[in-house]
């Protein structure tokens, strides 16, 4: 392992590593513009240059590799008159966008211009080069070329990543300008372009002018759109979530459609719904309990678990279905086809637990088909079940029996002939267990607290019993279920 200096601290390097990246483990930042740790080094923007000792130039940190004895300065005056010179270059065209783009806040040039910049401009404004502004370029994406810094990210990311190619680099000196194809981006992961943008030429028309990014707060969670639970960050303010990107800490590209299913939670359930008029709680909790204890006289009562739901959740219903309910008729049997699909992060399996349920199955309630069956001859008095897995029900489900649902995102129009729906809290405002596709636990982190009660909080209000299935008992067996995965 090469031993090399990085001002004036003795770093033991990995062989073949770059020496940003070897700073960067060591906790000293070189700034960057086209360098992203999941794309191919480019060079390009001469940003990340640094002094080593012997060298009669700078080097650029992202492309060259460290060797035995190098002695580096990210940091000498050399480096910095070279930091402020490249600034000036790219600002030079650039528009003074700033109080009015959404990148201000976290724009690597704007930054940059403060740490390192901090110049008179010699440049008339009157001679700025005009590029075109604010295009449409494709479904979720705005570019403006007079924002662009030509770091060439967002090509590369087309041809390395989705390998759509849609963006190219056109002409030749100040008169280069990205280009995009005709038809705009639209594959499903255009929204990656934006975070990967270092200044605010490509931005998001979901985020675009809806908050200011110093008003963010941001919380380290996992999507929940399919079986990968891609790592993401939520940036949210004042109860209201306002985008969702991928996680600082352990990168992954996040597909639109993931990241965009926060726009569900701004129809969040405040009421309980019955035969899809609202109805309040109390109303529904009585109406709910006396249909339960009806059936359960003559053993009419069915449950079934959710791959949408949590360890948490699903090993709770396992437990309030044999303590609480007393019933056989439940099952947590579901199971998906797993894989990534496109061979970056979008998996076939849109649910993202049925990798835990199909070993919870194994011992906890009755095969699916024999549920199924039992559904369709019209057994049962009373279904029990969370809502989205219920839909996929829907046509099994006979008439007669009422269907007790619970919701943490529309659609809310039923399409049964008797249906109880309750409101209980996203995985955006409760923590929860999740295993992904390869059999690793992830956890939900809340953004703010939540507003509803938790199934098993409703389940017993509508039946009592709580001498029968008492609550320690039932975190006892959530622990224990948990320590053994
Ligand atoms: S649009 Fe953004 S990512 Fe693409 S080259 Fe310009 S600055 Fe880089
Ligand atoms: S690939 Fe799956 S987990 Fe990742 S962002 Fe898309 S939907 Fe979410």
């Amino acid at each position: 392992m090469p031993r090399i200096t990085i001002d004036g601290k003795i770093i033991e390097a990995e062989k073949g590593e770059t020496i940003l990246k070897a700073a960067e483990r060591n906790g000293i930042y070189i700034p960057r513009f086209c360098y992203h740790p999941a794309l191919k080094i480019s060079g390009t923007c001469r940003m990340c240059v640094v002094e080593i000792e012997k060298f009669p130039k700078l080097m650029t940190s992202c492309s060259t590799e460290v060797s035995e004895g190098m002695v580096i300065r990210t940091d000498s005056e050399r480096v910095r008159k070279a930091r402020k010179q490249i600034l000036e270059f790219l600002l030079l065209n650039h528009p003074l966008d700033c109080p009015i783009c959404d990148q201000a806040g976290e724009c690597f040039l704007q930054n940059y211009y403060m740490d390192w910049g901090l110049y008179k401009s010699r440049f008339p404004l009157k001679d700025k080069m005009k590029k075109r502004k604010r295009f449409d370029a494709g479904k979720h994406l705005i570019l403006d070329n007079e924002r662009c810094v030509l770091c060439t990210r967002c090509v590369r990311f087309t041809r390395e990543i989705t390998g759509t190619n849609e963006i190219s680099v056109l002409e030749r000196g100040d008169k280069s300008y990205i280009e995009v194809d005709e038809g705009g981006i639209n594959n499903p992961y255009s929204l990656n372009i934006a975070d990967i943008c270092p200044v605010g030429a490509f931005t998001s028309k979901d985020f675009r002018f809806r908050q200011r990014s110093w008003f963010l707060k941001r919380t380290e969670s996992i999507c929940l759109g399919c079986a990968t639970l891609c790592p993401v960050e939520i940036h949210h303010n004042k109860g209201k979530i306002y985008r969702i990107v991928p996680s600082q800490k352990e990168h992954r590209w996040l597909c639109d459609e993931g990241r965009l299913t926060y726009h569900k939670m701004d129809r969040e359930l405040r009421t309980a719904i019955i035969n899809g008029n609202a109805a309040d709680l109390p109303v529904a909790l009585k109406k709910g309990g006396a249909i339960i204890t009806s059936s359960l006289k003559d053993s009419s009562v069915a449950l079934a678990g959710s791959p949408y739901l949590s360890i948490e959740d699903n090993a709770s219903l396992a437990f309030l279905a044999q303590k609480l309910l007393e019933i056989s008729d439940y099952t947590f049997d579901f199971v998906f086809k797993q894989e990534i699909e496109d061979g970056i992060s979008i998996n076939s399996d849109k649910t993202p637990n049925s990798r835990f349920l199909r070993g919870f199955a194994r011992k906890h309630g009755m095969k699916m088909t024999e549920l199924n069956s039992k559904l369709e001859k019209g057994k049962f008095g009373v279904f029990i079940c969370e809502r989205k897995t219920l839909l996929q029900f829907f046509p099994r489900i006979d008439e007669k029996t009422t269907v007790i649902s619970f919701a943490f995102e529309p659609p809310w129009k039923t399409p049964f002939k008797n249906e109880i729906i309750f409101p209980i809290p996203s995985y955006f405002q409760k923590e929860g267990s999740f295993m992904d596709f390869k059999g690793k636990i992830k956890k939900t982190t809340p953004c703010f607290p939540a507003s509803s009660k938790n199934i098993s909080e409703y389940l017993r209000e509508m039946v009592g019993g709580g001498n029968k299935a008492n609550k320690e008992e039932e975190q006892e067996f959530i622990t224990k279920l948990l320590s053994e995965l």
